[in-house]
């Protein structure tokens, strides 16, 4: 299988460029050349099916060219060592539950496989000389192929302890996460600062922004790279949206009435959780609808009602891990429609809600039913509520619920009073810090990326 860049202007590469360098030399996304179909005899025994075995055979379709088949069954039950379960909330409305790994969002799902088949790729490399000199023929200067491999990752919170727990204690890789001084939650700074050994947690002084420049620069930097593979850890690698699409499939395999058509409600910030869920359509699963739900940073919703296509600065909410004014995945969901409007608002119906609209469902659906919501599946809920009100034919209706509402207790305390923390962010509470200050400048985390 080959990647493409979505800016066309770079030649297409094979998975281990696309994964290891993350982004295109033109500066577009990696898009496989083709999305595999998967076979009748899979979705006839769908139902039911576990979630290691759909796990395998979906990531199979688009990677048994380059992994051999024990080793991604290895990486597929490695990453997937917690449960994705289809919760009833209330009649025919259903949460799947994407919080139950280790830092309890779903990008413990993206990030987890990502950092297994980069290693892998990266030690591959190494052996056979093939793999590693393609990725340093591109863009690179050196060709020992020799190299060792640094992550280098910028977060404003979620990311980071993800990147983090995911390359935690995996051989040959040295993760850098960049989080900005005193402007992420205590928690958050506990998931990212107590690992030690391979992860290396810095605190820059400066703005996420600066810490998401200094982490552009350093992977940019020409010296840096003859002596370092250096790559970035964030959503817009490949090897993070291919794994998402699972869950997609599990969801189908958990419903109690299959017969009714399915809708997903994804809400979103940079889409790639969504992408995955069209890269599961075309591979065959019956999607009768998506619907994508975002706070008011509505760029992609605008894009919907007008045709047009406006990224800005994004604006603070309280479901933050979607304040995005410019999302990373539009790219590849244009590649996916032909860059065609109509064909768009077709597949995605695009809504938006408030911080006060998020609040009160929470509070609303907690006294019902006793369910209660992160910021984030909230507005995946409201998406939900909207689109049935509309449409009143029977569905199988599943919002995505990205995070565990404890991550989010001070936004959501007046509603459920304290939330007792469950033990995965129970036990980072009483580890201990390590991590390294530096100044907002490039020279001085140059000298700690070199020095580790
Ligand atoms: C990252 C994140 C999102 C948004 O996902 P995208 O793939 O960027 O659209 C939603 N909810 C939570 C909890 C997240 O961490």
């Amino acid at each position: 299988m080959q990647y493409y860049s979505t800016n066309k202007k770079s030649e297409p590469v094979g998975l281990s460029h696309a994964v290891l360098k993350g982004l295109a030399n033109d500066g577009g996304l990696y898009m496989p050349e083709r999305i595999p179909v998967l076979d009748d005899s899979f979705f006839s025994s769908l139902h039911g099916m576990g979630l290691h075995d759909i796990a395998t055979q979906v990531t199979s379709a688009f990677l048994s060219d380059d992994i051999p088949a024990p080793v991604l069954a290895e990486m597929v039950e490695e990453t997937l060592n917690f449960d994705i379960p289809l919760v009833e909330v209330e009649p025919g409305i259903y949460s799947l539950e994407l919080f139950h790994g280790p830092t309890m969002a779903f990008k413990d799902v993206g990030a987890r496989f990502m950092s297994r088949l980069m290693a892998y790729l990266h030690m591959a490399g190494k052996h056979a000389g093939t793999n590693h000199e393609e990725v340093v023929g591109i863009g690179m200067t050196d060709t020992q192929g020799e190299r060792p491999l640094k992550v280098v990752v910028a977060t404003s919170g979620d990311t980071g302890s993800a990147v983090a727990a995911g390359f935690f204690n995996v051989p040959g890789i040295e993760v850098f996460v960049l989080f900005p001084k005193g402007k992420v939650s205590p928690l958050q700074q506990k998931q990212i600062t107590t690992w030690g050994k391979n992860i290396h947690a810095i605190e820059v002084d400066g703005t996420f922004d600066d810490c998401q420049r200094l982490a552009k620069q350093v992977l940019g930097d020409k010296k840096l790279n003859e002596r370092f593979l250096l790559t970035s850890a964030n959503s817009i690698n490949i090897a993070r949206l291919i794994p998402q699409s699972i869950y997609y499939f599990y969801a189908a395999a958990q419903l109690k009435k299959p017969a009714l058509p399915l809708v997903f409600c994804v809400p979103s910030g940079n889409f790639g959780n969504l992408t995955a869920g069209l890269f599961a359509a075309a591979m065959g699963l019956p999607v009768a609808q998506f619907i994508a739900a975002t706070n008011i940073n509505d760029v992609v919703p605008e894009y919907a009602a007008s045709g047009l296509y406006r990224p800005r600065q994004s604006m603070q909410t309280i479901s933050n891990a979607m304040d995005v004014g410019d999302p990373s995945n539009f790219s590849r969901m244009m590649e996916l429609f032909d860059n065609d409007h109509v064909n768009f608002c077709k597949a995605i119906y695009t809504c938006t809600f408030t911080d006060s609209q998020t609040l009160e469902v929470i509070d609303q659906v907690y006294r019902q039913t006793g369910y209660l919501m992160d910021p984030h599946g909230a507005v995946a809920y409201l998406g939900a509520k909207l689109y049935q009100s509309a449409h009143d034919h029977p569905t199988n209706m599943v919002f995505l619920e990205t995070a565990h509402p404890a991550k989010f207790s001070e936004a959501i305390e007046g509603v459920a009073g304290k939330i007792p923390l469950p033990p995965q962010l129970k036990s980072v509470k009483d580890k201990k810090e390590h991590f390294v200050s530096i100044p907002n400048e490039l020279q001085a985390l140059k000298e700690l990326i070199t020095s580790e």
